[in-house]
């Protein structure tokens, strides 16, 4: 099985990959609930350190160092107060918190250039201090391979340029060791950053199937369920206006009849394509309702926006020329539609407005298809399903 490509393009938007703002999301998040432990257990360790190597090591080096460790943790922690709410936030907190993986590397990687060339035992416990913490980091900074690879490079480089600058033998050997672990941490973050993004990106795949229609790739009608209850709720709390649609391929049992099924399913593919490409703001939704029949959600539309937007869809279908010799207007595939509007109220139940649209949308069937007909429950409204004439909004 192949691996998500770390930091590669978002091919297929539907399936979760990389730069997929789920995966973001759920970057940011494992990302922010290991950003108070991690960056606190590097300051106790620095502490530590600081302590046992404070005799030999000239103080004002090592206080500068101690303090810049703390400086960088409190503005570390700083970070983990912005809570974005929006996607480019998020991608620039993960950016500022690589920026202060590099620079967390960064200090671990300078503590050895502070120790005094003569003291091997101390170069050997800077040098080990900070690819430890480096390694220790993975698991906090695994989901951000970018991040982690930051801090072991920061950490690690400077001591393998320390040890090997001199140029004697065994600097250069202790270098070649030094690579080794940042070979090795690079090759084990990857392979922990692979493997968490790869069961996330399956996790996201197994939940947009449950949210899909197999058939026509839209949603299904349990995300529906799902999209309109959240829209009621925002309409009842805005007091707006809340519009729906429920469509009906006109004669398909016949068409199913005459091409068969298989073409009967690739019509209904070319059916949901015409409808994805009448939807217009972010918050309109088309889905599958079941078999021939398609819903379409309009938040915050009143019944004249809606009146329109539907003859829009059944044009659209119409000139899409489908072929049907047996449907009811001249050759071309047809689909009814019936729509509802109103403002829900307290007390009421989203069953009203699908009930209203299914009404609505018997009466557009009964008065010959291809057509739309409309129930305008809102204050003023007709409440009663009215045909909707081409052209008359
Ligand atoms: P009307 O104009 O009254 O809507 O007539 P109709 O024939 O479209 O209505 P009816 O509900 O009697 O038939 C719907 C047909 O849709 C029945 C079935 O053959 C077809 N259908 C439902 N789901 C699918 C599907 O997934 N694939 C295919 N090919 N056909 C389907
Ligand atoms: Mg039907
Ligand atoms: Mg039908």
């Amino acid at each position: 099985m192949r691996m998500p490509r770390l930091g590669g393009r978002n091919r297929n938007p539907s399936l979760g990959t990389v730069g997929d703002p789920r995966i973001l999301e759920f970057q940011y998040q494992h990302l922010h609930a290991h950003g108070l432990i991690y960056p606190l257990n590097s300051l106790i360790v620095a502490g530590l350190y600081a302590f046992i190597v404070r005799r030999d090591v000239p103080v004002p080096g090592l206080g500068a160092w101690l303090c810049a460790m703390v400086l960088l943790t409190a503005v570390r922690w700083s970070l983990l107060l912005w809570r974005p709410s929006r996607v480019d936030g998020v991608r620039r907190w993960i950016r500022l918190s690589v920026g202060f993986s590099v620079g967390s590397g960064l200090l671990w990687g300078l503590a050895i250039w502070i120790v005094p060339r003569t003291d091997l035992q101390w170069q050997v416990l800077a040098a080990a201090s900070a690819a430890l913490m480096a390694m220790g980091a993975l698991p906090s900074l695994g989901m951000v391979h970018r991040a982690h690879v930051a801090l072991a490079v920061g950490a690690v480089v400077p001591p393998i340029w320390y040890f090997v600058s001199p140029g004697t033998t065994e600097g250069l050997l202790l270098g070649l060791l030094l690579a080794g672990y940042l070979l090795n941490m690079v090759y084990a973050g990857r392979l922990v950053s692979s493997t968490l993004l790869l069961n996330l990106h399956k996790r996201l795949a197994d939940q947009q199937l449950a949210h899909e229609d197999a058939l026509t790739g839209l949603p299904n009608r349990r995300q529906f369920d799902i999209a309109l209850d959240q829209a009621w709720h925002q309409a009842l709390r805005t007091e707006t206006p809340l519009s729906l649609l429920m469509m009906d391929l006109d004669a398909f049992k016949d068409y199913n009849d005459r091409y068969g099924h298989l073409q009967g399913d690739e019509c209904l593919r070319q059916v949901a394509r015409v409808l994805r490409a009448t939807m217009r703001r972010e918050t309109d939704l088309v889905a599958r309702w079941g078999g021939e029949e398609f819903v379409c959600l309009l938040p915050a539309t009143d019944a004249r926006g809606g009146r329109s937007r539907a003859e829009e869809i059944r044009k659209a279908i119409e000139d899409e020329g489908i072929l049907h010799a047996g449907g009811p207007a001249g050759g071309v595939l047809t689909i009814s539609i019936g729509g509802a509007t109103l403002v829900p109220r307290p007390g009421q139940t989203r069953f009203l407005l699908i009930e209203a649209a299914d009404q609505a949308l018997y009466e557009a069937k009964r008065e010959g298809r291809n057509r739309v007909a409309w129930m305008d429950l809102t204050p003023g409204g007709a409440h009663v399903p009215t045909l909707v004439r081409a052209g008359c909004e």
